[in-house]
């Protein structure tokens, strides 16, 4: 193998070309992709389903990234589902990835509560991914006086438990919420939304909430790591501008913008930032990317 990437390094100029050389042929392709060293952080909700429904192509997109040794994770704000249960709903689809293949807001935010100083403890408002990322961290689940209240996506807590949580932050408890995602505002929706609950509870508490999921350079950042990435061999891949691309633009990552999701191409000129490629879906990327170079 290494000398198959030494052969391509000294030989192609890829500097110099956009595509990979003709001379390079099936059996190295993967080499050379892999020598180059690129990968890709990868939404799942509007990029490769969308709810229960696969998104036409990102079946065979993910068999060419696994074919092509290209590094990838799935970046998902969702801080519901355990890493298990992503790969099972990705499963349903004929997609067959392991759970190293996920990274979660609800990751980013146990990652983040442990490298801030372990032992720390925390009321949950949320589910399974959340409880799990934050014990797997160190942080000890409590019923009151936590250093922090952490919020995330989940439809099993009531009311008297946001009262509760809402009482610890007047009290001094520090509040993270895992991310800010709107409801998409459909009716039969089976959430309120995060951006909901959040701005329920920074409005009874008077306190902003501390965000650590997409677009937050706290996920945006740990994400890119977890894979072992620099930064410009990180490209994003995501259907919300204003998390998956705005997250990328800020870390200098680059950026594709799919349409099969929340964005709309007429409202692009919108925005003060912009991704670098724009495609319809998935299905339509070839590799190298373009600055793959
Ligand atoms: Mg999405």
């Amino acid at each position: 193998m290494v000398e198959i990437a030494d052969f391509i390094s000294q030989t192609i100029k890829p500097s110099n070309n956009k595509t990979i050389p003709a001379i390079i042929n099936a059996n190295f392709r993967s080499t050379y992709l892999a020598f180059m060293k690129h990968g890709l952080l990868i939404d799942m909700d509007g990029v490769i389903y969308s709810g229960e429904t696969l998104i036409e192509g990102a079946d065979r997109f993910i068999d060419r990234l696994l074919k092509e040794n290209i590094p990838f994770t799935f970046m998902t704000n969702n801080s519901q589902r355990t890493r298990l249960e992503t790969v099972r709903k990705l499963a349903r689809f004929g997609i067959t990835v392991t759970e190293d293949h996920v990274y979660t807001s609800a990751m980013a935010t146990g990652k983040f509560l442990g490298d801030q100083g372990a032992n720390g403890t925390a009321y949950v408002l949320g589910e399974g991914g959340l409880l799990t990322s934050l014990h797997e961290n160190g942080i000890t689940l409590v019923d009151s006086d936590p250093e922090f209240v952490v919020l995330g996506e989940g439809r099993n807590f009531t009311l008297e438990m946001v009262q509760r949580a809402v009482d610890m932050i007047l009290a001094g408890a520090k509040f993270i919420t895992t991310n800010r995602d709107p409801s998409p505002k459909k009716p039969g929706w089976n959430n309120l939304g995060i951006a909901a609950t959040t701005a329920m509870i920074e409005e009874a508490t008077g306190r902003k909430a501390f965000v650590t999921g997409k677009p937050s350079p706290v996920m945006m950042r740990s994400a890119r790591k977890y894979l072992g990435l620099e930064t410009a061999e990180t490209t994003v891949i995501g259907d919300t501008m204003e998390t998956d691309i705005q997250g990328g633009v800020q870390m200098g990552y680059k950026t594709v913008l799919v349409l099969s999701g929340i964005a709309k191409k007429e409202r692009l000129g919108h925005y003060a930032f912009k991704p670098d490629l724009v495609v319809s879906s998935v299905d339509q990327l070839d590799f190298p990317l373009k600055w793959w170079q």
